[in-house]
């Protein structure tokens, strides 16, 4: 902790020193008369690289000039346009790039791979998720047993934070898996937390969860892009993720999926098929009966949208540029100065004004705050001055300061804010 100085001379020179710091440039920082605002919403919506128009426009061009032979002719070919995507997403987590498909939205793909990854046999039909994980997962959980014909409160095993605790500890994980071990047919689980923004260890749940003789797959909204992963080195069997949070690839951006290679040519999976999963060059043949794509592109259903690839395009060509491990080495630094100076402002009362419910050294870019007084009036008051943060019910801030735009000195500001508000309520 003493790595860090209370001082806004100090968190300049950090800024400074930043090997990315030339990053920001690439980004349209949100202004309000004028003035830049603290954007620390990127776990939610990431900000827009400045080149997504250009490449929108040029999907528009090739659309207008050459209309469904844009599929095969023009400057990119939106036939092709799905290789130009796989390889950087491969990259930033840690796959092969045929084991990555970019198709739909999250929780539909989510459905989707449930479809194949979770194949209940007789007693061995329970699937061991997170409690309070996401509520779409719930919902995609729960929906997706019963259209199975099973008793969602039979079949969900959910682990929870030990009591008065905000968060789970891997032991208690471990523990469940083993425990359930005879039952199991899948491990569902987050890479991180949205709430708590706590980062688990993907590596021993997915080891546990095949020894138990279960299958794992992992929702990495808030995983990818943020923090390190190595899905084919962890041998996880599925995963899947949303590109409009750290991924930068605007509101609805198209989503992504991970498939482990062992599972490409696996008839025994059971799948929804749709002919852009066809075998490529024989899609447009039109056979009658189905031959999957030998890849992970084998569970694609649709005709993709060129647009959407486009913008995701643009922010992963800002990813390729950038040394990964730098990259999530910046946001732990700032998600840590700002818990740094959350604790100085802390010190200055007798009881505390906030709870940090992130575990430190579980972390990524996000840091939660359990508000003990006063929250509501103290969120109000950061965002009229142009902070941007996140209020969850009941009394939660969530920050995720972005390695690609933000900065310590925005860390800093945000902490004087948040001082000062503090301060304003503390006598009332
Ligand atoms: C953001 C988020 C979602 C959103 O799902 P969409 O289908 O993209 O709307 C789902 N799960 C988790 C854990 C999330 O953080």
């Amino acid at each position: 902790m003493e790595l860090f100085k209370n001082d806004i001379g100090f968190a300049k020179q950090l800024d400074e020193t930043d090997p990315l710091k030339k990053f920001r440039e690439a980004f349209i920082i949100p202004e309000r008369n004028g003035k830049e605002q603290i954007y620390f919403l990127g776990n939610s919506l990431g900000l827009q690289p400045k080149t997504v128009t250009a490449h929108l426009q040029q999907v528009l061009t090739q659309w207008s000039q050459w209309g469904v032979e844009g599929f095969t002719k023009g400057e990119q070919p939106w036939w092709y346009y799905h290789d130009q995507l796989t390889e950087p997403l491969a990259r930033i987590v840690g796959a092969l790039p045929h084991e990555i498909v970019v198709m739909n939205q999250l929780t539909v793909n989510l459905h989707l791979l449930m479809v194949s990854f979770y194949q209940p046999e007789g007693k061995r039909n329970k699937i061991l998720c997170e409690a309070k994980a996401f509520p779409s997962d719930q919902y995609m959980l729960e929906t997706h047993i019963k259209q199975r014909g099973l008793d969602p409160q039979e079949i969900l095993v959910e682990v929870q934070p030990r009591s008065g605790e905000p968060t789970i500890t891997h032991d208690d994980i471990i523990q469940a898996i083993e425990q359930h071990a005879d039952s199991l047919a899948l491990v569902l689980w987050g890479g991180v937390n949205y709430y708590t923004g706590q980062v688990f260890n993907m590596q021993a749940i997915t080891q546990a969860a095949q020894k138990a003789g279960a299958k794992v797959g992992f929702d990495l909204a808030h995983a990818t892009g943020n923090v390190p992963l190595q899905l084919h080195d962890w041998n996880v069997d599925f995963a899947c993720w949303c590109s409009y949070k750290y991924l930068n690839s605007g509101p609805g951006a198209v989503g992504g999926s991970y498939i482990h290679e062992r599972y490409h040519r696996d008839a025994s999976l059971q799948r929804f098929a749709g002919w852009w999963g066809y075998e490529r060059n024989a899609q447009f043949k039109m056979h009658k009966d189905f031959v999957p794509a030998p890849t992970a592109e084998g569970w694609q259903l649709s005709t993709p949208s060129p647009l959407l690839y486009a913008a995701h395009k643009a922010s992963l060509k800002i990813f390729s540029q950038v040394n990964l491990q730098e990259l999530f080495k910046k946001g732990q630094a700032l998600s840590s100065y700002l818990i740094y100076l959350v604790r100085d402002i802390n010190r200055q009362y007798n009881a505390p004004f906030i709870k940090i419910i992130t575990p430190e050294n579980e972390k990524g870019s996000q840091v939660s705050m359990l508000m003990l007084k006063k929250g509501k009036e103290i969120f109000d008051t950061l965002s009229l001055k142009g902070i941007f943060a996140d209020w969850r019910e009941p009394d939660v801030i969530r920050i995720a300061p972005a390695p690609f735009y933000n900065t310590f000195e925005e860390v800093y500001l945000f902490a004087e804010a948040l001082a000062q508000a503090c301060k304003q309520y503390s006598d009332v």
